[in-house]
Order: structure tokens, then C-alpha cells, then sequence
């Protein structure tokens, strides 16, 4: 039996469908004997259930898929160097979350679950949304009364019901939260179940570059579920004895939202208040990162750092990038921009770096049509 403990107060609780963090207030990691069996893999299919041996036990007949994983990754030749793109925006709806949404819901089918909630106008929602639809499952997305339809267009397309909230963001927090107290409170931050998916991202670089790690891996940060997932994924590789050394973890924020950069640089031992911003990394446009202490400790532990990146380097890195194929969403660019600022800075990032692009271009068509407009 899988059980939960605090990372605050280290409490123990059984894994159930009410509850979502300690008493204390502190987030939840799971206690999980993870065996990672190099030696299995050969002749399965390339999805990351391939994986199974370390991730969370689920019951055969739960688990929820649509064959997902093994993205696409890709090297390019660059002005700063060779570099890796792992293609996350080719996952089912079209970000790296479904890699943890695929391993939640399937827990969520596996308790019982009939309706999962959560606040999401963006990316989180449309995942959740996707595989609750393949889970044959209920799902309400709390989304703030002034989001566009346009945003949560996917979301609704695969079912999901979309509550309007008045207010403001933490209203519908609010609101998420008081729904949640008779349905399952589906949050890829605060659920521990969606960083075991996310770190089956480190699994599959890991198999890609022929078995072995890259020196340094460029991922954005907003909740930290990559960050943090990319981390363990890479630890269980160093435990198991297959890795010899974590490869260096460089998370990107955006200048406008950068609480995780302001503690790395300053060294602070509290969250500090940020405010409210204009970004057009709306993915990583994050004031409160609940599990900031573990954040921070994740890159800390990889001997990596945390860096910011304006919009302006945003939008330069788009035009850089589009054209040679990858279609990526404005706040994925942010890794294809550090990577080129860190080397021009003559930052040693090592031979092998992997860049993980995290969403798709086509989540975003009115802010790509205004800056093609600009071209002209
Ligand atoms: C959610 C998201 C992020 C940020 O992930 P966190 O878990 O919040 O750090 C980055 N890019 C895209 C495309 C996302 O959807
Ligand atoms: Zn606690």
C-alpha cells in the first residue's frame, strides 16, 4: 500500500480521494519503492508504462492511456552548439502534462473516483479534460468569468464541464478548493501522483541518448511539476546504480514571475511576494509556487540554477526557432532562449544538453498571428 507523508511536518496518511495536502498545510510526496529495471525494457512498447516497474502500482485494468511517452528527440545544430529538443508538445493534448495527468487519472480510476476537479484556463485543464474523457470520468474545470472561450476551447471540446468564476484567480482557487471537499481535487502541484509521471521525462532521455544522462537539461518552471519530476526521474537512474552523476537542472522563469530566481539568487528562506505581472509565458506566470522549498532544493541537489528570461527573448527565440520546425507555445520558448543566452555567456553546460519544449504552438493562435503580423 502506497502511503503519503508530509514534506513539512513528515506525517504519515493513507492514500484517499479527500485528501490533497497535510493538515499541517504542507504538500504531500509519496513513500514508493521505486525499482527501475534497465533490464526489462527490451522488446516493450515505447509508451513510459514501459516503465512500470518504477512507477506508482496500479491495477492493470486502471490504467488510463493513449499509448503516451517517448516523444520525439530531436538534435539541432546551432550558432551556440549542438542541442536536444524533447518534443513534450507531442504528447495527446499537446503538453508535458499528460505525462503526469496519464498517471493521476489512472489513480483516480483506480479509487473509485467519478468526478475530478480543478482551476486551469490553460493547459492543465485541457489534459485533465482529455484523459477524464478516456477515464470515462466527470470533469469541472474553474476557470476565472474573464478567461476567453478560446482558452479553454479544448477543454470543453473533450467534455469537460467549464465554471465560470467572478472574481479573481484566487477566487477561483477558492471556489476549486470548497468544490473539491465532495469530488477529487485533481491539482498537479499538490497531487503527488503527476510528478511520477513527470519524471518518466528523465527515463526516456535517458534511453534516447543510448542509456545514458545529458550533462545539462534547460526546463521552465512555474509550479515546478517538470522541474521537479525531471529531478526525481534522473535520482532514480542515480540510485539505481545506471547514472553516475545528475545532469545539471537549469530552470527557467520569466522575468515578470520570478519568486523561485529571487530565493536562488538571494538565498531566501521564504516565498517572497511577487506582483501581479503582464507575461507572455502565461504557463509559468506563477506568483505562490506551493512547493517552492522543494523546488529550489531540486536544483540545488543537480548543482544547476535557476535564470529568467524577458519577453522580448521570448519573442526573438520564437522567430529563431519556428522556422527551423519546432511550433512551440511563447512560454516554452523561454528554454530555447536560455540555452542560447547561457552559452553566449560562456556558461558551461557540457557536451549533451536537452532543452524540454513543453507545449505547442497551437495553443496560442492569437498572440503567433500578431507577431507574424509584425514581420511584415
Ligand atoms: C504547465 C506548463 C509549464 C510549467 O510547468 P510547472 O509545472 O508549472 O512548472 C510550462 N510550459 C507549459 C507549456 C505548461 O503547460
Ligand atoms: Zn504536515
Amino acid at each position: 500500500m502506497e502511503e503519503y507523508y508530509c514534506t513539512e511536518c513528515g506525517e504519515r496518511h493513507i492514500v484517499d480521494q479527500h485528501r490533497w495536502r497535510c493538515d499541517c498545510g504542507g504538500p504531500l510526496e509519496l513513500a514508493l519503492d521505486v525499482d527501475f529495471r534497465p533490464d526489462l525494457l527490451a522488446g516493450r512498447l515505447p509508451t513510459f508504462w514501459r516503465y512500470r516497474e518504477a512507477l506508482p502500482k496500479i491495477a492493470e485494468g486502471s490504467i488510463v492511456t493513449f499509448g503516451e511517452g517517448f516523444t520525439p528527440l530531436a538534435k539541432f545544430d546551432t550558432a551556440q552548439g549542438h542541442v536536444h529538443l524533447k518534443l513534450e508538445f507531442l504528447l495527446p493534448s499537446g503538453s508535458f502534462k499528460d505525462r503526469g495527468t496519464a498517471v493521476l487519472v489512472s489513480k483516480v480510476k483506480e479509487l473509485g473516483v467519478r468526478e475530478i476537479v480543478m482551476d486551469s484556463s490553460g493547459n492543465l485543464g485541457a489534459s485533465m479534460a482529455c484523459y477524464a474523457a478516456k477515464a470515462g470520468v466527470r470533469c469541472r474545470v474553474f476557470v476565472p468569468a474573464s478567461t476567453s472561450k478560446g482558452k479553454t476551447l479544448q477543454t470543453r471540446w473533450y467534455g469537460a464541464e467549464v465554471v465560470e468564476v467572478q472574481g479573481t484567480r484566487d477566487d477561483t482557487t477558492q471556489a476549486t478548493i470548497e468544490a473539491a471537499k465532495s469530488s477529487f481535487y485533481a491539482s498537479h502541484y499538490w497531487n503527488p501522483y503527476f510528478f511520477q509521471g513527470t519524471k518518466t521525462f528523465s527515463y526516456e532521455v535517458w534511453e534516447q541518448l543510448g542509456r545514458r544522462a545529458p550533462d545539462t537539461v534547460i526546463l521552465p518552471v512555474g509550479m515546478g511539476t517538470l522541474v521537479m519530476g525531471a529531478h526525481k526521474g534522473f535520482l532514480d537512474l542515480q540510485k539505481a546504480g545506471i547514472i553516475d552523476n545528475l545532469p545539471k537542472i537549469i530552470a527557467v522563469q520569466c522575468e515578470q514571475f520570478a519568486p523561485l530566481y529571487e530565493i536562488f539568487s538571494k538565498n531566501l528562506n521564504e516565498l517572497p511576494w511577487v506582483p501581479e505581472g503582464k507575461t507572455m509565458a502565461e504557463g509559468i506566470a506563477i506568483r505562490t509556487p506551493s512547493r517552492w522549498k522543494e523546488i529550489v532544493a531540486a536544483v540545488r541537489d543537480t548543482g544547476g540554477s535557476v535564470v529568467t528570461i524577458s519577453d522580448d527573448e521570448i519573442v526573438a527565440s520564437l522567430r529563431e526557432w519556428m522556422p527551423r520546425g519546432v511550433y512551440m507555445e511563447p512560454t516554452s520558448s523561454v528554454v530555447t532562449a536560455a540555452f542560447r543566452k547561457l552559452r553566449e555567456a560562456g556558461m558551461d553546460l557540457g557536451k549533451t544538453v536537452v532543452l524540454g519544449i513543453s507545449g505547442s504552438g497551437l495553443k496560442t493562435p492569437e498572440v503567433l498571428t500578431k507577431l507574424l503580423e509584425e514581420t511584415k
